[in-house]
């Protein structure tokens, strides 16, 4: 018998971030499973735990006992529990934190089990006569007329439970796991059927079908152009998966989750999808993660968050665009998904198939040394060739004189598109924010000799400032590069490309779209309604538009400034700008007409520029990886950064100092760099202060870090600054 249970206490609080032993009382002893959530002690107080662990003995006495079990059945599966523990060394986040990404939020906060229980007739039912019994006669009724009933529905109904449990006895109804038959779906989507592979998209579907047969976990990054078919092979290795009996799990970015790609798997997988998002309401969220418990859902399509959801015997996890940075977790736990995926198929024995046109440099590079297998397919399904990309030189256009924020050419195509009632998409990254300093005559812009990223300008000290190594310059008055004066601040936004629209064709009609005019799901869906019933002919925005936008109205893509992704602060920042430019070039010539992409860029001749317009992912790759190798960067190293948060400048300096120090000893060969200010230095009242860790296989100083990490929350008097650790940030600013 297991007489000791460790429990991790349910409070986000670095203080019990451990896990404590209590002991089980006999009485419990044979009904506690490891996952089980229970009521114990706490100094004066009582509060929930989760129990991750059973023990025969401890080495600590006087032990306090566990004072009630809350749920009859785990809410963690065995195979939760043991990625909460992977996840909190690999992630540098609290047990907890692992927990809580484990299990949606409407479950932990209700006593509600996992599995709702539902009452339901037996077959005797039909037949009884329960006349003397005129509420059990009632309530047998309505569980006869309504279907299965969960017991909170009948507690609603005013079915007390004392009556379902003298029908339980009488054997006139029965409980079993599942979901309630009201809320059933109202909207079937009409079911599809495999469609002919071509030879591109055979060959591949093979070998995932190959590696789907074999015992061990696979890994296999396919890599293919946009509209070369990828979605088939997705859905035909699902359908492999689902007739070994095993069943399918499949990531795709927030912002492609939408009603259409649903119906896309709804539609071919008719009654076997449970569909897993951010803004499912709770009830919904609550009904999909039953369809899941209860074993009716056997392929499970859904954002970053879904990739912890409990299903079984997993034979295929699937992650569409798979160097989407959304795919990143910004917040404890700081995960990426595709690791936890792997994590998972490791696990189970399954494949992990990763999906993209602009494969992440990591995944490629990894694929390419021959870990996994490497697929590719570079011909499009549609007959449409991808679209010719043209690149403006900005620099020649203000010497010439034209000094609007768009070019001569992309007016002209514009004027063209306007006139023949096409449709055109203006895109600029607003990320834009974190400002550079730019010239405007030969395109230089000041970077950091150690790091190559931009410095950043901080205006109120009229300093730039590298955010990794905390170099500080003074703004230059003339360009050190061509000696023009127009050497400045650099930004243009949505609202600034809407005006200048306005002004220049009063009589187009425009939509905007960013984060600013789609803060719900239903504004993001009206206006891509809009767009698609051709309501507008503009459509004005920032990478939201850039992302699985099939519209085939559209003949033209205006990239305002490409310079906004490139000189963002941040190593990534040429990855960036290809994977941007090669998804927005993706949205047009998808109709009949064609299409064309307008660049404009003070950068023209910048290899993620060229590579993009060539639609040549192999010359971006190896020059970047190139850059990559030089600077030591990820794939060749691992980043850990610590960011330091807090109200006072000075102590969150102080404190990062302090924390930097207690990393010096325990660094070995790796890099330190900083304390430097980050990037946005001040957000919301809150200095941002950061120290990054650079070096080959950091995973292995984990168990030092993370004890630095513990001396610094035990620190007294505490700072009153935060600490947040990201290993391997996909965006550092
Ligand atoms: P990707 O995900 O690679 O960008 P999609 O999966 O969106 O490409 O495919 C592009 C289009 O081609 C879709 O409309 C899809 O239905 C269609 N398609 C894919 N494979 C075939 C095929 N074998 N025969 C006909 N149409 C196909
Ligand atoms: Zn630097």
């Amino acid at each position: 018998m297991y007489k000791y249970a460790e429990v991790i206490i349910d409070l986000v609080s670095n203080a019990v971030d451990r896990p404590f032993h209590y002991s089980v009382p006999s009485a419990m002893q044979k009904d506690l499973k490891p996952g089980m959530r229970v009521t114990v002690p706490l100094g004066s107080r009582r509060t929930q735990g989760y129990v991750i662990r059973l023990l025969r003995e401890t080495a600590i006495d006087s032990l306090r006992d566990i004072i009630a079990i809350t749920d009859p059945e785990p809410l963690l599966t065995p195979e939760q529990l043991a990625l909460a523990h992977w996840l909190s060394m690999r992630c540098y986040c609290r047990i907890i934190d692992a927990i809580h990404a484990m299990i949606p939020a409407s479950f932990r906060k209700g006593k509600q089990p996992g599995v709702i229980q539902l009452i339901e007739a037996t077959p005797a039912a039909a037949t009884v006569n329960l006349d003397r019994a005129p509420a059990q006669r009632e309530a047998l009724h309505l569980v006869l007329e309504k279907g299965p009933l969960s017991r909170s529905e009948l507690a609603r109904l005013g079915i007390s439970s004392q009556i379902i449990r003298s029908l339980e006895k009488k054997d006139l109804v029965k409980s079993t796991a599942g979901r309630p038959a009201q809320v059933k779906k109202e909207k079937v989507p009409p079911s599809t059927k495999p469609l002919i592979m071509r030879n591109e998209q055979a060959n591949c579907f093979e070998q995932v079908s190959e590696a789907l047969e074999l015992p061990q976990a696979q890994r296999i990054l396919l890599h293919g152009i946009t509209a070369s078919g990828k979605t088939e092979i997705y859905m035909q290795s699902i359908a492999h998966c689902l007739g070994q009996g095993r069943t399918a799990l499949i990531m795709v970015p927030e912002i492609a989750l939408t009603p259409q790609m649903i119906e896309h798997f709804e539609g071919r997988f008719p009654g076997l999808v449970a569909v897993i998002h951010s803004r499912l309401s709770v009830a919904e969220k609550n009904r999909q993660w039953q369809t899941i418990l209860s074993g009716e859902a056997r392929v499970v399509l859904g954002a970053r968050s879904a990739v912890f959801v409990p299903l079984d015997n997993i034979g295929l996890i699937v992650i569409d665009e798979e160097h989407e940075t959304t795919y990143k977790q910004e917040e404890a736990p700081r995960y990426h998904t595709r690791d936890v995926a792997w994590w998972r198929a490791r696990h189970q024995r399954a494949v992990l198939l990763l999906g993209s046109a602009t494969p992440s440099l990591e995944s490629y590079y990894r694929a390419l040394e021959g870990d996994g297998l490497l697929l590719s397919m570079s011909e499009r399904v549609t007959p449409t060739q991808l679209p010719p990309v043209t690149i403006v030189d900005m620099r020649k256009e203000l010497k010439e004189n034209h000094r609007h924020i768009f070019s001569r050419p992309l007016i002209v195509e514009l004027t063209g598109v306007l006139e023949r009632g096409e449709q055109a998409l203006l895109f600029i990254n607003r990320r834009g924010f974190a400002g550079f300093v730019l010239c405007r005559e030969c395109g230089y812009v000041v970077r950091c000799p150690s790091c190559d990223v931009s410095l950043t300008l901080h205006k109120d000290r009229q300093l730039m400032c590298c955010h990794y190594c905390a170099r500080e310059e003074s703004v230059p008055l003339t360009c050190p590069s061509c000696g023009g004066i127009k050497i400045r601040y650099f930004s243009a936004g949505t609202q600034r490309v809407e005006d200048e629209m306005k002004k220049l064709f009063p009589s187009a009609s425009l939509i905007r779209m960013d984060s600013d005019t789609t803060s719900s799901r239903q504004a993001h869906e009206h206006f891509y309604r809009q767009f698609r019933d051709h309501k507008a002919s503009v459509l004005i925005g920032t990478q939201m538009i850039a992302k699985g936008f099939d519209f085939p109205g559209v003949t033209l893509v205006g990239v305002v400034a490409a310079d906004t992704t490139l000189n963002l602060p941040d190593f990534r920042a040429p990855e960036r700008t290809f994977q941007l430019l090669t998804q927005v070039a993706g949205r047009t010539g998808r109709g009949p007409r064609g299409g064309l992409v307008i660049v404009q860029t003070y950068h023209p001749t910048h290899y993620s520029i060229r590579a993009a317009a060539g639609h040549n992912y192999r010359e971006f790759f190896d020059q970047e990886l190139e850059n990559r190798r030089q600077l030591a960067y990820p794939p060749f190293s691992d980043l850990l950064r610590f960011l330091f948060r807090g109200p006072d400048e000075a102590t969150v300096f102080e404190a990062a100092n302090w924390f930097t120090g207690l990393l010096e000893p325990i660094a070995g060969e790796a890099e330190i760099l900083g304390p430097a200010p980050a990037s946005l230095y001040r957000i919301k009242e809150q200095y941002r202060v950061q120290t990054i860790l650079k070096g080959e296989a950091l995973t292995r100083l984990a168990p030092a870090i993370k004890k630095v990490i513990r001396e610094y929350h035990s620190h007294k008097p505490p700072w009153p600054t935060r600490l947040a650790v990201d290993f391997n940030p996909l965006v550092v600013l």
